[in-house]
C-alpha cells in the first residue's frame, strides 16, 4: 500500500477551493491519488479531479456522498429546466400538475378580489389552519402579509390529512410493524397537510419520469431542498416565533 504523504488542514465545507487547488498542486503529481476521509463538500474532489488527480471521498451521509457525486457530472441548466417543465406540464387528473398544486395555494387579493396563488402562508405553532398569507397581486398591485380568512381555511379541505399520500410516504419510510414507523410518523407531522401532499406529487413524478437517470438525482437534491423549506421548522420571514409552509 501507498503511504499517506501529506494531510490537507481539516477542510471545512466553505473552504475556499483556490487554498485546496494550492495544496494540491503543491503535494501532488498528476494522478496521485487524493483521499478525503470526511467528505462533507464536493471541493476537495472537484478540485483534484480538474486538476488531473485521481480522488476518493467517504462520507457516512447518502445526502453528501450524493452532493459530491452529482458535482461531479455537471448537468446543463436548460436540461434541469427542462426536466422541471416535463413535471409541471404532466397532468394530474383534468389539469397540468403545475395548475393543480398552485391552486391549492390560492387565495382571494384583499384590495380587488380577484384569485392570486400566495407566495406563502404563515401557521403559528400549534395552529392548524394558517394565520396569514403573503401574496402579490398582479392585477392591482397589493402585496405583503394579510391575516387569513374563511376561504383561504376552506381551501385546505380539498386535502385529507390521512389520505393516500400520507400513507404511501409513511409506507415509504417505514414498514408496518417496524420501530422506525413510530418515528416516521412523527416526522411527517413537521408538514402541514398540504405540503406534504405537494411533496409527494413532485417525488412521485419526479420517479414516473426520471428514475435511474442523472436528472433524476439532481430533482432528488432539489426535493430535500423543498423539504427543508415546507417543514414547520422553517421560519417565516424575519420571525423566529412563527413557523411558515410554503
Ligand atoms: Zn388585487
Amino acid at each position: 500500500m501507498t503511504s499517506v504523504e501529506h494531510f490537507v488542514p481539516d477542510a471545512e465545507a466553505d473552504t475556499s477551493p483556490r487554498v485546496v487547488a494550492a495544496y494540491i498542486e503543491a503535494y501532488t503529481d498528476v494522478n496521485d491519488l487524493i483521499v478525503d476521509p470526511f467528505c462533507r463538500s464536493p471541493i476537495c474532489v472537484t478540485t483534484a479531479v480538474a486538476a488531473g488527480r485521481r480522488a476518493v471521498a467517504v462520507n457516512f451521509s447518502p445526502l453528501d456522498a450524493l452532493r459530491t457525486r452529482l458535482a461531479l457530472v455537471p448537468v446543463p441548466t436548460r436540461d434541469l429546466d427542462a426536466a422541471a417543465t416535463r413535471i409541471s406540464d404532466s397532468p394530474k387528473f383534468d389539469m397540468p400538475l403545475r395548475r393543480h398544486l398552485l391552486r391549492l395555494y390560492r387565495t382571494a387579493c384583499r384590495s380587488c378580489g380577484n384569485e392570486v396563488i400566495a407566495d406563502y402562508f404563515v401557521w403559528e405553532r400549534g395552529r392548524d389552519v394558517p394565520s396569514q398569507v403573503s401574496y402579490r397581486c398582479a392585477a392591482c398591485g397589493d402585496a405583503g402579509l394579510r391575516d387569513c380568512v374563511e376561504a383561504d381555511v376552506q381551501v385546505l379541505k380539498d386535502i385529507d390529512p390521512r389520505g393516500l399520500h400520507y400513507w404511501y410516504v409513511l409506507d415509504r419510510a417505514a414498514r408496518q410493524d417496524d420501530e422506525p414507523r413510530r418515528f416516521a410518523a412523527e416526522l411527517l407531522e413537521l408538514y402541514t397537510p398540504r405540503s406534504l401532499y405537494v411533496l409527494y406529487n413532485l417525488v412521485l413524478k419526479a420517479e414516473d419520469l426520471f428514475a435511474g437517470s442523472t436528472i433524476h438525482d439532481f430533482l432528488r437534491l432539489a426535493l430535500l431542498r423543498c423539504l427543508e423549506l415546507g417543514s414547520v421548522l422553517n421560519p417565516a420571514p424575519g420571525d423566529t416565533e412563527l413557523a411558515e409552509t410554503a
